[in-house]
């Protein structure tokens, strides 16, 4: 299948990307792409995990480097976006400023950190009792109406855990909930790109975790494949084995041009 479209692309301003606006438009055009979304991590109002994300003052800049771009390439329709770490405290800023007041296009949901027993841990440290708040959050995240769609809901494979009861439960709740409130799960290309990482069962990527794939099919929910570029020339990496991915388990793509109502 010819890849025409990423609606999840990342700059240099997150700090762990490189390529600004343009570059990325151009890899796209090069690869054929007719559509590009740009969604850099987005600037969070208290400045919190400036580490991996532009500062608040920055998106501004942000912000006209994507409408320089939409006026200097007219021949790809480029849509302006942010990956957003879901919390009730920022509920108003991604909705008022960012998709009311800046009009972007839309929001990804992207789970880097979960809020367990009072603090925010970082996926690396994930095991299987931290899991059930691991969905808990997804689902929140997700039940906040703001987002396109959920990237990587599988990203808890990230830790190596072996596929067992716990991971099943995490991932039925996560697809049970994608499936009644209508939110799009992404089939992440990133992780294919990412070093293996060692399970019970062996050698893995990290995500896609194929069994949670195969469970996927079960609900009846829509997904979406795009690369997560984080250097221009990854623009479209590993989109395909994605949709083979989605392919493989019968799931039904998203219609994007529904999806990204601006079109
Ligand atoms: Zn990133
Ligand atoms: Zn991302």
């Amino acid at each position: 299948m010819q890849v025409t479209k990423n609606y999840h692309t990342h700059t240099a301003r997150c700090k762990h990307a490189t390529g600004n606006v343009a570059d990325y438009i151009e890899a796209g055009i090069e690869h054929g792409l007719v559509e590009i979304g740009i969604s850099d991590h987005s600037p969070l109002p208290d400045n919190r995990w400036s580490n991996v994300r532009m500062p608040m003052k920055d998106l501004g800049d942000y912000i006209e480097e994507i409408d320089s771009a939409i006026e200097q390439y007219p021949q790809v329709n480029i849509l302006k976006a942010a990956e957003c770490e879901y919390a009730v405290e920022y509920h108003a800023f991604y909705e008022d400023v960012l998709l009311g007041e800046h009009a972007f296009d839309y929001l990804v949901c992207g789970v880097h950190y979960i809020p367990y027993h009072g603090a925010w841990m970082g996926l690396g440290a994930l095991e299987y009792r931290h899991l059930s708040a691991f969905a808990k959050y997804t689902i929140e995240s997700m039940a906040s109406g703001l987002f396109a769609f959920m990237a990587h809901p599988d990203v808890f494979g990230y830790a190596g855990l072996a596929w067992d009861e716990n991971c099943i439960a995490c991932s039925r709740d996560i697809l049970t909930a994608a499936e009644e409130l209508s939110v799009v799960l992404e089939i992440n290309g990133y992780g294919l790109r990412k070093d293996k990482v060692s399970a019970p069962e062996g050698e893995r990527r990290p995500y896609p975790l194929l069994p949670f794939w195969e469970l996927a099919r079960e609900y009846e929910i829509q997904v979406i494949c795009n690369s997560d570029a984080h250097q221009p020339g990854d623009i479209v990496a590993n989109i395909g084995e994605a949709l083979i991915i989605a392919e493989e388990n019968n799931l039904v793509l998203a219609d994007t041009d529904l999806l990204f109502k601006s079109l």
